[in-house]
């Protein structure tokens, strides 16, 4: 397929697998991002990188630029969140990934190992062909409203701008029901997997926007072929200034990581 020239599998049979400071993504085993939805202070980041270090984690999350759908919420410690993040990446061996929102904070990302482009910004092409001119690995979000071949041709952009290292992310989409924050389309593991060589992850926080059903969501994902799993997780979740009801807490975590590799194990 002409329009999927670099992303699709049909061009490049063998997986891709991206490497980030130590971690690898794609190679057959399980990779685990987790860190809380926001950087909110320097011991709050501190604190969960430990936490997530020692449940098994092998990257740290964490965003400085949030993009709120209301404009009356936290926004994020933007400059100094990045700053916190990185030095407690530092502090406990972690890589970090975090959200830009706009192409001007660019220069802010200089030792932030992986540049998460957000749902709301997947087609963002103007940031898209930004971040295909950087060497650093984009975890790309799908859209809630976008195909498996709308998610590609955003890959497709970055990749097409001189960026290989492209990471697929599903999150969810919008469906009628409204019990769950969104709808967990497990079926694009498989589906985008057959399509591209890319790694494909999952994050089981934002659609199921519930801590309890976060471990089935991960437990599925990984049995359907998810190359890894990026969680949302605090220490103290009633104090979280942003996503409190999917925050898990790191005793959970470090539960869900074990049977997650039990699951890879099995398939
Ligand atoms: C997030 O990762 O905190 C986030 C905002 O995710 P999404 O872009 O998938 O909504
Ligand atoms: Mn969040």
């Amino acid at each position: 397929m002409a329009d999927f020239e670099l992303t699709s599998r049909e061009n490049h049979p063998e997986n891709t697998i991206i490497e980030v400071g130590g971690a690898k993504i794609g190679d057959g085993n399980l990779c685990i991002i987790a860190g809380p939805c926001s950087i909110e202070s320097e011991e709050q980041i501190m604190r969960i990188a430990k936490a997530v270090k020692d449940a098994g984690a092998q990257m740290l999350r964490g965003g400085a630029f949030k993009p709120r759908t209301s404009p009356y919420t936290f926004q994020g410690l933007e400059d100094d969140g990045i700053s916190y993040l990185v030095k407690a990446g530092h502090e406990v061996g972690l890589p970090v990934v975090s959200e830009i929102t706009d192409a001007s904070q660019l220069r802010l990302f200089d030792d932030v190992d992986i540049i998460q482009v957000g749902a709301k910004n997947m087609q963002n092409f103007g940031l898209l062909h930004v971040l295909g001119k950087t060497g650093k690995p984009i975890l790309l979000k799908r859209g809630f409203g976008a195909t498996y071949e709308e998610v590609l041709s955003s890959a497709e952009h970055i990749m097409a701008a001189g960026n290989d290292r492209v990471i697929l992310c599903e999150r969810g989409i919008r469906t009628f029901e409204t019990y769950t924050r969104f709808t967990f389309d497990v079926s694009s593991i498989p589906s985008l997997k057959s399509l591209t060589h890319l790694p494909i992850i999952a994050d089981p926080s934002h659609p199921a926007g519930r801590y309890e059903l976060i471990e089935p969501l991960s437990l599925a994902a990984v049995a359907a072929g998810a190359d890894g799993l990026i969680i949302e997780v605090h220490d103290r979740p009633d104090e979280a200034l942003c996503d409190a009801s999917q925050a898990l807490k790191p005793d959970k975590f470090a539960s869900i990581v074990e049977k997650a590799k039990g699951v890879k194990a099995a398939i």
